[in-house]
């Protein structure tokens, strides 16, 4: 009788002596607004935050527990100004965040994927006044006077925590990609009539909502995310362009993409799970709010200038059948410049004179494509050459007279002998 007792505490007691939670190793990025902590655990962790005032504290209890090793000092961090750690009823561990100022944490855990294992994600949002270099930029509203600049945003893809995908040398798509966008920024920086803005800005984890929703803060014309792919096979090469459409995919790619779009995992937008993912939400999200013709015409200008510039793996923009539409508001693109995963492409994706060119072909697409339908009320839209349709009833004087140019100017202009004009027509209309 005894011993069945016995066995039955023992098993009643098994699960709890399971192998304590090791918390391996902690990583800080820090945004412009919230510092992520991300804590490497050899298994799920249970946990439970709370914050305290006076001074401001953010306590992490993880149950059974262990910390291998010290945790990392912090002092340059805006948000955190220490890391401490203690035992607590002989088998949890207690992490306590003395902090800056007050915070609103947020947690979750992630599954491990290749690059990491298990991992305890803690991330710390000001509460209060907004932190230095967040504050939103003053953006000329339509109804300020003169015509306002073109916004173009410039989403480089990763960051942080997710580094995307990796090359055989070791570059991080995070990195290469970061780096063009900067260049595509000085670019965009210098075309009169156009402003960049950044949407990823350092080495930090931006959910994808987030990035749509820095683009859409700052009024912005055109989103632009920009990719380095990797697929398996290391021969694959070249860059591609995506816009969503509403119907079918065009690509086995953008079919696989497609199925994934009401997967749960891409809620939330902390998809770190693994690259494909990240992918197709990124799609997931461009498709939400873009509007579609116009993000079709963009790319397939900016697919030109990638194509006339270097290799593109496919013959024409690439495109993704999602159910989900809704209300477009910024026409979206999304480029993979080439596939990190070819040695020869990844080794051309560090090369400042290749990442230079790309943000070149780029910027060419870009400028095009706002020469061509540039949004009413922007510096371009005004200086673009101005054109009259012919209608029933027009004269060629009656035109130079509305237009205030005189006739020769107009017959000139549009290489024009007589007084005969067609209806349907385009005139030039000359600068006067
Ligand atoms: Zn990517």
């Amino acid at each position: 009788m005894k011993k069945i007792a016995a066995l039955l505490l023992l098993f009643v007691t098994l699960p709890l002596m399971a192998e304590p939670v090791q918390v391996e190793n902690l990583r800080l990025w820090a945004a412009p607004d919230h510092t992520r902590l991300v804590f490497d655990t050899t298994a799920a962790a249970n946990h439970k935050l709370f914050t305290l005032d006076n001074p401001a504290r953010l306590v992490i209890d993880i149950p059974d527990a262990r910390l291998k090793g010290e945790l990392p000092l912090t002092s340059d961090d805006p948000v955190i100004r220490r890391l401490r750690s203690a035992e607590r009823n002989r088998n949890d561990l207690r992490v306590v965040v003395d902090l800056k100022g007050a915070v609103k944490p947020k947690s979750f855990v992630l599954k491990p994927n290749r690059q990491y294992g298990h991992r305890l994600v803690v991330d710390l949002f000001p509460a209060g006044p907004q932190r230095d270099g967040v504050e939103k930029k003053v953006v000329k509203s339509i109804t300020d006077n003169g015509p306002r600049d073109v916004v173009i945003a410039i989403d480089p893809g990763h960051g942080g925590e997710d580094p995307g995908a990796k090359g055989a040398r070791g570059s991080y798509e995070k990195d290469v990609v970061l780096a063009i966008g900067r260049r595509l920024e000085a670019l965009i920086e210098r075309e009169r009539g156009m402003r960049p803005v950044m949407v990823r800005k350092g080495d930090y984890f931006l959910g994808l909502r987030k990035r749509m929703q820095l683009a859409r803060d700052n009024r912005a014309d055109l989103f632009i995310s920009i990719h380095a792919d990797a697929f398996r096979d290391p021969r694959v090469r070249g860059s591609s362009v995506y816009t969503l459409s509403r119907r079918g995919a065009s690509s086995e790619a953008a079919r696989w993409l497609a199925s994934r779009e009401n997967s749960a995992d891409l809620i939330g937008g902390v998809t770190l799970d693994d690259k494909d993912d990240m992918l197709a939400s990124v799609l997931l999200d461009l498709s939400q709010t873009a509007s579609q013709e116009a993000s079709l015409d963009a790319a397939n200008m900016v697919f030109r200038q990638l194509k006339a510039s270097g290799e593109t793996h496919k013959k024409r923009v690439q495109q993704a059948g999602f159910a989900v539409l809704k209300s477009p508001d910024v026409p979206s693109l999304l480029i993979e410049t080439a596939f990190i995963s070819n040695p020869a492409e990844e080794r051309k994706l560090n090369d400042p004179g290749h990442q230079q060119r790309l943000a070149e072909a780029i910027m060419n697409g870009i400028r095009s494509y706002f020469r061509k339908s540039p949004p009413p009320g922007t510096w371009l839209a005004q200086s673009a050459p101005k054109r009259h349709r012919i209608s029933r009833g027009d004269t060629l004087s009656g035109i130079a007279e509305q237009y205030r140019i005189s006739l020769n100017s107009l017959r000139s202009a549009n290489q024009l002998r007589g007084d005969r004009i067609l209806v349907g027509q385009v005139l030039r209309i000359p600068e006067t």
